[in-house]
């Protein structure tokens, strides 16, 4: 995402957006800035680098944290914190026209190439955000692969109900494991909710389910039934390892106490895992998630 400063910065110099970056050329200078946490970064392409005196003739008038370079070529980044309050966007620009400047007194060239080979007729893209300069060659074969990953996932079977039928038999153990930590560790066995999600999902990618929001679905419903099974048969396990007699087990389940403590150890793992279920969620969703390599959005 693009904060306000970026966003007029990359306005007032013309630049396009990939909607995470702003890039371009400015004053034929390749740049690209971005916020970062509590930092934004400005990235320029050069040739050569700048001395080591005007760099810090720089940094002592702008206060930016750092500047160093990066990739092949003389990429120069300066780095510029935000704890309390954002960078001043207008001396950023400052900044890029002084670099700039020195650099065309000290004879330094900017470098402008396609990202993949040294073709300079470029145009900018975006995929998922992420700021692309490609020559035309370069953007077919990219956008070539693009769509080729996305036919090759619709054409996966849908086989749901194997990744499930995995996802089920891969949760088994977790009861074991739940069960050996519940009487050991006693309440530390609360984390042990979240060994289901792992083996629900490891079950079902081994059983080869497809990536899909329905599989997610199935996954978080198989997990959280299990938490919850499984919390109350190793809970069972514990009163039994407590009392080895099956008859007092089963009385010691119907008293209200011991229903209550049950009832909140069940919350508890189902809260537990509800958290990482919603991490999980988010990192499964990029397998069936498919952008589109775009042209980038010309800022005005
Ligand atoms: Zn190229």
């Amino acid at each position: 995402m693009l904060f306000p400063g970026i966003n007029k910065m990359g306005r007032q110099l013309g630049l396009f957006s990939s909607g995470a970056a702003i890039f371009g050329r400015y004053r034929d200078f390749s740049i690209c800035a971005y916020d970062g946490s509590n930092k934004k970064e400005l990235l320029i392409r050069m040739n050569q680098s700048l001395n080591e005196q005007d760099i810090e003739s720089l940094r002592s008038r702008y206060k930016f944290k750092k500047a160093d370079y990066v990739a092949e070529e003389f990429t120069m980044k300066v780095e510029f914190s935000e704890i309390v309050k954002p960078y001043s966007y207008k001396k950023i620009i400052s900044l890029t026209d002084e670099v700039i400047d020195l650099c065309l007194r000290n004879g330094i060239q900017t470098v402008n190439k396609c990202d993949n080979c040294d073709n300079q007729t470029v145009n900018y893209y975006e995929y998922n955000g992420i700021p692309l300069t490609l020559c035309s060659g370069c953007f077919s074969r990219e956008s070539f692969k693009v769509d080729q990953a996305r036919i090759a996932y619709s054409d996966t079977e849908n086989n749901y109900l194997q990744g499930l039928f995995g996802s089920v038999l891969f949760s088994i153990p977790g009861i074991i494991l739940q069960a050996l930590l519940f009487i050991f560790l006693s309440r530390l066995g609360a984390v042990s909710s979240v060994i289901y999600c792992l083996l629900a999902l490891y079950g079902f990618k081994i059983f080869k389910g497809k990536a899909a929001p329905l599989s997610a679905g199935f996954i978080i419903l198989i997990s959280q039934f299990m938490t919850v099974a499984g919390t109350i048969i190793s809970y069972s396990g514990l009163l039994f390892y407590k009392t080895r007699d099956l008859q007092r087990v089963i009385e010691l389940l119907s008293v209200t106490e011991i229903q209550n403590e049950l009832r909140s150890n069940v919350i508890l793992q189902v809260i537990i895992s509800a958290f990482y279920l919603v991490f999980e969620f988010f990192s499964l969703r990029k397998n069936w998630t498919f952008k589109t390599l775009k042209q980038a959005e010309k800022l005005s």
